[in-house]
């Protein structure tokens, strides 16, 4: 995911001129098929964080293989499934965003809410028809796999909505489609993604695990993190990527302090290297009492890790008054992936 799609502002960000349908009856006896349904369905999903972030080498397709250890934290975005009226387009979901960020959240077939229905009911010989509300809490574009976690949650919300009944490796298998990071938006909790990162095994995790996250202005294409990356390693052989056994085992423990001993992201000098301000942000939270700093994913959020909810209160209140960055948010992980409200 790499572009922004500028939308009309303001609040809900509308991709067509009909009004939108809060609920009703609705039957498609298109290509033989009868839905009925009277309910939307509201699916809340997290945003995560990687807690390791190993990157091999560019591979000959253009993507790196990854040791990429996730961990859901308590961002949340809202995904609302409601069938479209009688007598609108059927052929394409219907997309409406609201949140602070709407306007840099593509109100198009490009959202992966969109392209994650469109997937499901070509595999179930259904229409699309259907009204998808996303309510973006989690940063656009921040390293912290919002787009991913409405495509998954847009899945989850229209398999109830349809009664497709798709089962758990069908939906896993849709969002490996729909991107490397869309899998694990859907699991949730931690796991280690092998391959692109969509090779998901889930991990056990001892504890909750304190977080605060400072949104960055602006965001960071990932595509051009990664070119950076490249670009940083040239003439240098990367070693294979593998997961580090310090962070397994502090994650099974549950102990911030070795969990902050072990925490890495590889991508972490691209991003700086783009985005040189993102060291001061790091700084303020180190300064603020934060056990450990580091960029969340392809940035340009940066996460840190406390010891406990009062220290990340404490981190929280340092990086506001830092002035180096736009918002501050506390979360904490792990918690569980998308699920029906
Ligand atoms: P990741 O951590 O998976 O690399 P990210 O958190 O950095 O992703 P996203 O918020 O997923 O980035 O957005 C990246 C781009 O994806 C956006 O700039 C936007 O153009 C596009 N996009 C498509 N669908 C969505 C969506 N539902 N929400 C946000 N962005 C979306």
């Amino acid at each position: 995911m790499s572009e922004h799609h500028p939308a009309p502002s303001g609040e809900p960000v509308v991709s067509s001129g009909e009004a939108a349908a809060s609920s009703g009856q609705h039957a498609d006896s298109s290509q033989g098929h009868t839905v009925s349904s009277a309910d939307s369905i509201t699916v809340r999903v997290p945003a995560k964080v990687n807690v390791q972030l190993a990157v091999g080498g560019a591979r000959p397709d253009g993507f790196h293989d990854l040791a990429n250890v996730f961990l859901a934290v308590g961002l949340y975005d809202e995904v609302t499934a409601t069938p479209l009226p009688p007598g609108a387009d059927t052929d394409v979901p219907r997309i409406t965003v609201s949140g602070p960020d709407a306007r840099l959240v593509p109100a198009d077939r490009s959202n992966l809410a969109a392209r994650a229905a469109e997937l499901l009911a070509a595999r179930h010989g259904l229409r699309p028809a259907v009204h998808l509300h996303i309510v973006k809490d989690i940063p656009v574009a921040g390293g912290m796999a919002g787009g991913s976690a409405d495509g998954a949650a847009a899945l989850v919300a229209c398999d109830a909505l349809w009664g497709t009944g798709a089962t758990r490796e069908e939906l896993l298998g849709i969002c490996a489609e729909l991107g490397s990071d869309v899998p694990f938006s859907l699991v949730g909790g931690a796991a280690l993604g092998r391959g692109r990162g969509e090779l998901l095994t889930p991990l056990e995790v001892g504890g909750t695990f304190h977080w605060v996250f400072a949104v960055a202005d602006g965001g960071l294409s990932t595509p051009a993190v990664y070119r950076e990356f490249d670009r940083l390693h040239e003439g240098r052989a990367v070693p294979a990527p593998e997961p580090s056994e310090g962070l397994l085992a502090a994650l099974r423990a549950g102990g911030a302090d070795a969990l902050a001993a072990a925490l890495s992201n590889d991508l972490q000098p691209a991003a700086l290297s783009l985005r040189p301000a993102l060291a001061g942000t790091l700084e303020a939270g180190a300064a603020g009492g934060a056990l450990a700093s580091l960029v969340s994913g392809s940035g340009p959020t940066t996460a840190f890790l406390a010891k406990d909810r009062g220290a990340a209160d404490a981190v929280a209140r340092a990086l506001e008054a830092s002035g180096t960055c736009r918002a501050v948010r506390v979360a904490e992980g792990p918690v569980p992936g998308a699920r029906v409200v």
